[in-house]
C-alpha cells in the first residue's frame, strides 16, 4: 500500500478521474489531509462512503512513526523518526523569532562521501518518497496544531543529498507549498546541495521561487577535492558557470556554506579564492562552525575563529554570516545534523 502523501494534487485528480469520481474531489481530499490535518478518512465528511472506502482499502493515511525526540534547553527538538521499512531519518524543528523552522531529511544515508560530515560515512540505503518528506512536515505541524503555531520555514538540509533525489524533493516542495494546503511560501523553502549542475540547471527552470543553497566549504580546486569528491565530477569553474546561468533564469541569490575546518580552509588564500569564485555572482557566504565528528582529520573549531574568518571576508567586502548552533546540549547525539541558525549579517 501507498502513502496518501505520496500523491500531489495532480495525482489525486488523475486517481479520482480513473476511479470515475469527479475531478474537485481531489482539492476536498487535499484540504482534509494538508489543511484540516485529519488523521482518518472517516473524518473526511463531505466525501461519499464508496470514496473513502476505497482511499482507505488502498493507501495508507498514518504517519511514519517517533522513535525518540531529543529537547535541547533552547527548545530545539530533533526527531528520529521509523519509516514503514524500520529505517529511521532525522528531522529538526527550531525556533527562531520570526516562526518554526524544518531540517528535513531527502535520503536514508547519503551517498556524495563528504569527508567532514557524518551521514557519507553510512552509505545511501534508499530514497526518501515525496510523502515521506512531507510526513515529516505534517507530523511537526499537528504536533504544532497544539499550541496554535505554524512552520513558517522549511530547509532540505538533513540527511542525504536533495537533488540526488531530485524528483521527489520536487514533489515534496509543490505539495507543502499548495495553497490549499501547508501553504509554506516558496520563499520560505531552501535546498541545499552538493552541487550537482545538471539538477541545478533542471531546477533553474522550474520557475520556483525557492532558495538555493550550495555547499562550498573551498574555493580552491585542490582542498574542495580532497573533502568533496562531487569536485572531481564539476569543478567550481563548472560550477560557477552553472550558477551564473541560475542566476540569469531565476534572479535569486545563492546562499554558499562554508563550513570552517581549523587549518585547512581558513588561510589568507582561501579569503582570496572565495572573493574570485564571488566575483559576478549575487550571493554570500554562511560560515558553518565545524560540528565534531570523531574524525581524527578535522579538529573542532573555536567560535573566536569564525568571527576572525567572517572578519577577513569582511574586510573583502564579501556579504557573510555566521550559524550559530541551535541545540547544543543535544548535538551530541545528533552526529552530522545540527540545527543552525544565522547570527550575523
Ligand atoms: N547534501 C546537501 C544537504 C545536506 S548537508 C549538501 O551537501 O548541501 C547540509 C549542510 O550541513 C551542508 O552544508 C553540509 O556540508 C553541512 N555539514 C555536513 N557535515 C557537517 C559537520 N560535521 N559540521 C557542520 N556542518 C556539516
Amino acid at each position: 500500500m501507498k502513502y496518501i502523501y505520496d500523491l500531489d494534487i495532480d495525482d489525486l485528480e488523475k486517481l479520482m478521474i480513473n476511479i470515475n469520481e469527479k475531478k474537485y474531489r481531489a482539492k476536498q481530499l487535499f484540504e482534509w489531509l494538508y489543511r484540516k490535518r485529519i488523521s482518518s478518512f472517516f473524518e473526511m465528511t463531505n466525501l461519499n462512503k464508496n470514496l473513502i472506502n476505497y482511499l482507505s482499502d488502498n493507501f495508507i493515511i498514518e504517519l511514519i512513526k517517533e522513535e525518540q525526540v531529543l529537547i535541547s534547553n533552547d527548545g530545539t527538538k530533533k526527531y528520529l523518526f521509523k519509516l514503514s521499512d524500520n529505517n529511521v531519518i532525522e528531522t529538526v524543528l527550531m525556533k527562531y523569532e520570526h516562526g518554526y523552522s524544518v531540517c528535513v531529511s531527502s535520503q536514508v544515508g547519503c551517498n556524495m562521501g563528504c569527508l567532514f560530515c557524518a551521514s557519507g560515512k553510512l552509505k545511501k540505503v534508499r530514497d526518501l518518497s515525496a510523502g515521506e518528506i512531507v510526513m515529516q512536515i505534517l507530523y511537526i505541524q499537528k504536533e504544532l496544531d497544539l499550541i496554535d503555531e505554524r512552520i513558517s520555514n522549511v530547509v532540505v538540509m538533513g540527511i542525504g543529498e536533495p537533488f540526488d533525489n531530485y524528483d521527489n524533493v520536487i514533489k515534496f516542495i509543490q505539495i507543502i507549498n499548495h495553497d490549499i494546503g501547508l501553504a509554506i511560501g516558496a520563499r520560505h523553502i531552501s535546498v541545499s546541495t552538493c552541487g550537482l549542475l545538471d539538477k541545478i540547471n533542471k531546477f533553474s527552470k522550474l520557475n520556483l521561487q525557492v532558495n538555493l543553497a550550495v555547499s562550498l566549504h573551498s574555493a580552491i580546486d585542490k582542498k574542495r577535492n580532497e573533502i568533496m569528491p562531487i569536485n572531481y565530477r564539476y569543478n567550481l569553474n563548472e560550477l560557477k558557470e552553472c550558477l551564473l546561468n541560475y542566476q540569469l533564469k531565476t534572479n535569486r541569490r545563492i546562499t554558499f556554506e562554508y563550513i570552517l575546518l581549523k587549518g585547512f580552509n581558513d588561510k589568507v588564500e582561501d579569503v582570496l579564492a572565495i572573493k574570485k569564485f564571488l566575483k559576478g555572482l549575487n550571493a554570500y557566504i554562511n560560515i558553518i562552525p565545524f560540528n565534531d565528528i570523531n574524525d581524527k582529520r578535522f579538529k573542532s573549531i573555536k567560535r573566536n575563529d569564525c568571527y576572525y574568518f567572517y572578519q577577513k571576508l569582511k574586510d573583502e567586502n564579501i556579504n557573510v554570516t555566521i550559524r550559530k548552533d541551535f541545540g547544543n546540549d543535544i548535538a551530541a547525539a545528533c552526529g552530522q545534523l545540527r540545527a543552525k541558525k544565522e547570527e550575523m549579517s
